[in-house]
């Protein structure tokens, strides 16, 4: 006898005793446990208290037939494995057994060696279900216990999902979720993101795998925002490993507040937080890029330092919280005058700088008389009026920010010692 017969529990409903008693013997060797009854309504007491994995029943039965026993158990266990033994007179039943669904249906006398046949065959389909079963049960535990969300799914579809993936989306399974989403790069929906639908789509048209393509990415651009069912977004760090040739386990981990506050961080590294204005730190970075786009296409690159007149006068009359409003005013008053592709920076103290990309040296002079023209009449409540003196200069073959900027330095002096607010430039 196989290893598996002894793993399943059969139950034996026949009521001619001599009969139940000869075949018992037969059926306790093919199995870890045998139960027997001698009618249907005994038969269906013993099913409730014992759950077994076979039924061996007989079809004609004093109380309550075969048919209607494994009827009424069908209704509560569909799956149950059910074997009929049956005279030929009673071979009219055979057609009621087919719409049952019976595993099989044998002929009295039972041949002892065509039922252990049958039996092995249910036993062993019945030990491979239940393998299957808690395999899937030990998966479920180990993608459950990781704190990402976890998928296996092959190019389209998920076949399997942790619990915290299906409440994500708000589905109950992942049928559900195929049905809803269509197919795995669905949940990709962000047009902001590196991993977005459309890139992913391109890189499947392009021949590549999900897997290529994530694989493909650095460890940035696989941070991407997935929507929940809420409509609300999260950020995720994803990683892709390739189980084999279709199967893949994806995995989610939540990094929406390491992302926060990266971008706090980020925020108080390249802003100035009294003005809101980039800081020097960001002005050099966003100078060093325009440098190389003028030595690459020579379009001109301008520069001009802004300065508030005699700030320290208004600072000694008004105060210094004053001076930080008015500082405030200039900064945005600046930034509106200027066009989305330029800059304005705080320098430090009431300096600005301001870089204009593809503007050349005579138009940067017209653009900032206009800017410092607007500054007439400007003042904060009673205080007197705010002037700015500005000094400009445009990029010549070899600068760098430092000689670009000491010749605008040199030009806002000019305008100081020639009476203040005025434009100044030094080509
Ligand atoms: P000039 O017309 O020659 O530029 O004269 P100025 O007084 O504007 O120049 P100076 O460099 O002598 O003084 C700058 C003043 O700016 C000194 C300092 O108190 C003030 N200042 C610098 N940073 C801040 C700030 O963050 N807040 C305030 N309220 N004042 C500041
Ligand atoms: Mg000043
Ligand atoms: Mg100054």
């Amino acid at each position: 006898m196989p290893e598996y017969a002894k793993k399943i529990t059969i139950l034996y409903v026949e009521d001619e005793d001599d009969v139940r008693e000869g075949y018992s013997r037969a059926l306790q060797r093919m199995s870890a446990k045998l139960y027997t009854a001698s009618n249907g309504i005994e038969g269906l007491k013993q099913f409730q208290k014992y759950h077994p994995d076979i039924i061996v029943s007989d079809i004609n039965m004093p109380q309550m037939n075969g048919l209607d026993m494994v009827r009424a158990i069908k209704k509560m266990a569909i799956d149950v494995k059910v074997v009929f033994t049956t005279a030929h007179s009673e071979s009219a039943y055979l057609l009621e057994a087919i719409e049952l669904q019976v595993e099989g249906y044998l002929l009295k006398p039972v041949q002892k060696k065509s039922l252990k046949t049958l039996i092995e065959k249910l036993a062993k389909n019945i030990v491979i279900e239940k393998e299957y079963e808690e395999q899937r049960e030990i998966l479920q535990y180990i993608i459950d216990s990781e704190n990402s969300i976890s998928v296996i799914a092959n190019k389209e579809y998920i076949s399997f999902a942790s619990k915290s993936f299906l409440k994500y989306f708000g589905v109950n399974n992942i049928d559900e979720f195929n049905e809803k989403y269509a197919s795995i790069i669905h949940i990709f929906t962000n047009v902001d993101d590196i991993i977005n639908t459309q890139s992913i789509k391109a890189s499947l048209n392009e021949g590549k795998s999900l897997y290529d393509f994530i694989h493909s990415l650095n460890e940035t651009q696989k941070i991407t925002r997935i929507k929940n069912y809420k409509n609300e977004q999260k950020s995720f760090l994803i990683y892709i490993s390739e189980i084999n040739e279709t199967q893949f386990l994806i995995n989610f981990t939540d990094v929406t507040e390491i992302e926060k506050q990266r971008e706090e961080i980020t925020k108080k590294a390249n802003h100035d937080t009294l003005t809101g204005l980039y800081n020097r730190n960001k002005f050099e970075e966003v100078f060093a890029y325009e440098l190389s786009q003028v030595q690459r296409y020579g379009y001109g690159l301008s520069l001009a330092i802004a300065d508030i007149d005699h700030f320290k006068r208004f600072n000694d009359t008004y105060g210094h919280l004053i001076g930080d409003k008015i500082l405030k005013l200039v900064a945005r008053k600046l930034s509106s005058c200027t066009r989305s592709s330029d800059t304005v920076a705080r320098w430090g103290g009431e300096e600005f700088v301001m870089l204009f990309p593809q503007t050349a040296y005579e138009d940067a002079l017209v653009f900032l008389e206009k800017c410092r023209l607007s500054f007439d009449g400007f003042h904060y409540k009673e205080c007197e009026q705010i002037t700015l003196s500005f000094g400009v200069s445009s990029y010549k073959k070899g600068d760098t920010l430092e000689s670009i900027l000491s010749r605008a330095d040199e030009a806002l002096y000019s305008a100081k010692a020639n009476g203040r607010n005025q434009v100044v430039g030094k080509k």
